[in-house]
């Protein structure tokens, strides 16, 4: 099998399954019990806290745990806007975000009537001047703007937005979306100046179903799930020890070789870019320089990626059209597929026919040059196929 797929997840680590087995069999108390069962868990689930705020370089008294990051960035934003109910601004985002964003903002507009505003990033370039216009128009109740875009592996320049709300609108809060960047390249809340930050389990080789916040000490939260007051109070619901121990433990494993984990996926990056240039000449690579080392965006011209995923597949080579989760948005109409809301691959100035042509091939350590050589191969041969057909 070659997977390539790594940035809509990735396998686990043994030692994370063999982690969360354990905790499954002699640590699952309830951590809010106050017996030796419960306290047992307690600690467990403090000591995972710890392990994943060290490496964000945070206090560990501000990592909630949430079920993964579409949970996060719902309750970044509407937490923090819920909380300025009182007195609303408007919410700032590009018009890149995951869905989990997007979807979560256009219901505030929706339900609540919540003033939303779009910074465009035509070829990945974060428009600053839009979000200086928009800063300056009245109250902002939140920015939100992702790290790095999960189609296209574009980095957005977040400590920079930081500085520019410093300017212009100094005490909004400032959400940063950091899952495809977490524990995959350095982020720090603190010194970039962010107040809520998302990351989650599953794309470091972690379990599915577990994720965190980070909520910056004393930023004034609303919560979104009632209940028994877990996770002091922001998110209700008994805590899953065992998925948390095991996100500890894979950012454990990642963090400890993340920089030269980060010069190896450049260099498979590299490697298939050279062989998609050798094997498939006009192949249209949206690469630009400073781009995640881990994501590889591509259209091959007249070969749609429906096809070439589909063949790829059939070959035992898994990538992928845009993002896993917006192949849940498919069903327009059977047999057809609309990219993402409202297509952000032409949002970020990719033209539509390209879009439909674009796949994502994404690294992870754990990938070989092999595994670059094979996918490149299969895909040189489908587009020769389908080009003599
Ligand atoms: N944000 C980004 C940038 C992502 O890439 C993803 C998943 O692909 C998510 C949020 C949502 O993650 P999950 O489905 O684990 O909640």
């Amino acid at each position: 099998l070659t997977y390539l797929d790594n940035a809509a997840t990735t396998p686990p680590y043994p030692e994370v399954l063999a982690r969360m087995h354990e905790v499954m069999m002699d640590g699952w108390g309830n951590p809010s019990s106050p017996h030796v069962v419960g306290r047992r868990a307690k600690e467990m689930l403090e000591e995972s806290r710890a392990t994943i705020a060290d490496v964000l370089g945070v206090d560990a008294d501000e990592i909630y745990f949430t079920s993964g990051s579409t949970e996060s960035n719902n309750l970044a934003i509407r937490g923090a806007c819920l909380a300025q109910r009182e007195n609303p601004g408007k919410i700032i985002t590009s018009t890149l975000e995951h869905s989990s964003v997007t979807r979560t903002v256009r219901g505030m507009r929706r339900d609540l009537d919540w003033d939303c505003r779009y910074v465009d990033a035509p070829d990945g370039c974060f428009d600053m001047e839009q979000l200086a216009e928009q800063l300056q128009d009245g109250p902002t109740s939140l920015i939100s703007v992702m790290r790095v875009q999960n189609e296209t592996g574009w980095i957005f320049p977040v400590p920079e937005i930081a500085q520019l709300r410093d300017e212009l609108a100094p005490g909004v809060p400032l959400h940063c979306d950091a899952t495809q960047a977490f524990c995959k390249m350095p982020v720090n809340p603190r010194e970039w100046g962010v107040q809520l930050l998302t990351a989650g389990a599953h794309k470091i080789g972690g379990p599915r179903g577990i994720g965190i916040l980070y909520v910056q000490r004393g930023l004034p939260m609303h919560t979104t799930a009632f209940g028994g007051n877990q996770e002091r109070g922001l998110r209700s619901g008994t805590e899953p020890v065992f998925l948390a121990v095991g996100m500890a433990e894979a950012v454990r494993i990642t963090a400890a070789h993340m920089e030269t984990d980060m010069e190896y996926a450049a260099s498979l990056r590299e490697r298939a870019i050279e062989g998609l240039k050798r094997e498939i000449p006009d192949a249209v690579v949206h690469a630009p320089e400073g781009g995640s080392p881990y994501i590889l965006s591509v259209s091959v011209p007249g070969l749609p990626n429906a096809v070439s995923v589909k063949y790829l597949s059939g070959r035992r080579v898994c990538v992928s059209r845009a993002s896993a989760c917006e192949e849940n948005h498919t069903a327009v109409a059977p047999g057809t597929w609309r990219p993402k809301h409202p297509l952000a691959l032409q949002a970020a100035g990719i033209p539509l026919r390209e879009g439909k042509e674009t796949l994502r091939a994404s690294f992870f350590h754990r990938n070989t040059p092999e595994d670059v050589d094979r996918f490149v191969a299969v895909l040189a041969q489908c587009a020769r196929e389908m080009r003599e057909s």
